[in-house]
């Protein structure tokens, strides 16, 4: 299976090379590592610089910045394939979104700066956006900036971080000004190496995706260069978020159906091999017919988003449609989840079957990047005009 429907019109020749290059190098460095990287809590740091190597990062960063200047495309095959190979545990996603708000944000010197090591692997990015008390409502974070000469002193605290505990630059929502609501917000670059005042927390432990470092950010009298501000004044955050949510929501989909094509294939091989009542599972129309079902979702879900893919690289993929990705994507991974898990009877339920490790990691993509509820509003208000 490929991300790729027949007809996409943005898919190249150099496309399908990239494709088959991530395939193979996730294939032999990432699958047989995710169960080990679960167990630790933590991804190989090597294993970025490994991908950096073979140029399957930051695939849409200008040749000026490190990159090789391809499309929003690149990073959506990597995205697929990662989720393809049943892995989730590796934060690219994070990456890749911090890196996008640096190429579209960031100064000259920025760019030039932070650009290269997001490419080869040797800076790991985070954003921390959500505070202990404030997710959904992304407006009302708490985190303050004070101007203090040419550094900003920050103070506020930040959870459910992924990468934070790798992260060599955060990407931080704070205030600048506290009276001026959606207004007042900006986004920092720390660089967290000998940063005084700042603190990682708890590596928290959760339902999946356990490979991932999921962390605790404190911040206390933080010192900041002002030069870190991205954009050109303070007070663009939220318009900056705004702006590249599209990509990120999208980006959950892919996702899906990398992890959806995976379960599939687990589940049919799984199911022709097993028998019951001197049949093979895969006899009994029930099973026929649930793969039948999520495998018509699938294909529902990859012609959605490639058609959401050549619209953001044309620009023109827009807020509600990008929601609805994310939401009906995250969702039909979870009903798949759950089908293909019943199929494998009490072994879906084991560790050592990928299956049960798929279902627990699909429930986080309903939640992060704006709840599924959020979406919901999203779409409905673009309806409500
Ligand atoms: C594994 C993991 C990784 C994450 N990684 C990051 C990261 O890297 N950076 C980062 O900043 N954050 C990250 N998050 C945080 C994530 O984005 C938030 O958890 C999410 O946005 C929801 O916010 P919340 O947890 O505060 O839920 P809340 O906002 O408290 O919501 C609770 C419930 O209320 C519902 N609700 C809230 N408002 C409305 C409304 N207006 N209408 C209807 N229903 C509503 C929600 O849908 C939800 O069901 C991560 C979370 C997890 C679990």
């Amino acid at each position: 299976m490929s991300l790729f429907t027949e007809t996409a019109a943005w898919v190249e020749d150099e496309h399908r090379m990239f494709a088959d290059t991530a395939h193979k190098l996730f294939s032999d460095e990432l699958a047989p590592n995710t169960e080990k990287w679960a167990e630790a809590g933590i991804v190989d740091r090597e294993f970025w610089r490994t991908v950096g190597a073979q140029g399957v990062m930051g695939g849409a960063v200008p040749e000026e910045y490190g990159g090789f200047g391809g499309g929003i495309g690149f990073d959506a095959i990597t995205t697929y394939e990662q989720g393809r190979v049943g892995d989730t545990g590796w934060g690219y996603g994070i990456q890749s979104i911090v890196t996008h708000y640096i190429m579209a944000f960031g100064s000259e010197d920025q760019k030039k700066k932070w650009g290269p090591g997001l490419v080869s692997g040797d800076i790991v990015a985070a954003i921390a956006m959500t505070e202990p008390d404030t997710g959904s409502d992304l407006q009302n974070v708490q985190t303050f900036a004070e101007r203090d000469g040419n550094h900003y002193k920050i103070n506020g605290s930040k959870t459910f971080i992924t990468n934070g505990h790798t992260a060599d630059i955060v990407v931080i929502v704070c205030k600048t000004d506290r009276k001026a609501g959606a207004k007042g917000v900006s986004l920092i670059v720390l660089e967290t190496e000998g940063a005084e005042g700042f603190r990682r927390g708890r590596n928290l432990r959760k339902l999946g995706m356990k490979g991932s470092d999921t962390a605790e950010l404190f911040f206390k009298d933080m010192r900041v260069p002002t030069s870190n501000l991205l954009g050109p004044e303070e007070g663009q955050g939220f318009y900056q978020l705004m702006k590249q949510l599209p990509w990120e929501r999208l980006m959950i989909s892919i996702t899906a159906l990398g992890f959806i094509d995976f379960a599939i294939e687990q589940t049919v091989a799984y199911t022709q091999e097993r028998k019951a009542f001197g049949k093979r599972i895969m006899d009994f129309q029930n099973t026929r017919f649930k793969l039948a079902e999520c495998k018509t979702k699938a294909e529902l879900l990859r012609s959605f988003v490639n058609d959401c893919i050549g619209r953001l690289e044309a620009g023109k993929l827009d807020a509600a449609t990008a929601s609805m990705a994310k939401y009906w994507g995250s969702q039909t991974q979870n009903e798949v989840m759950h089908e293909c898990l019943q199929l494998f009877g009490g072994n879906g339920f084991m560790m050592e079957y990928p299956i049960a490790r798929l279902y627990a990691d699909s429930r986080v993509q309903m939640i992060y990047g704006g709840t599924n509820e959020i979406m919901k509003e999203l779409i409905a208000r673009s309806l409500d005009v």
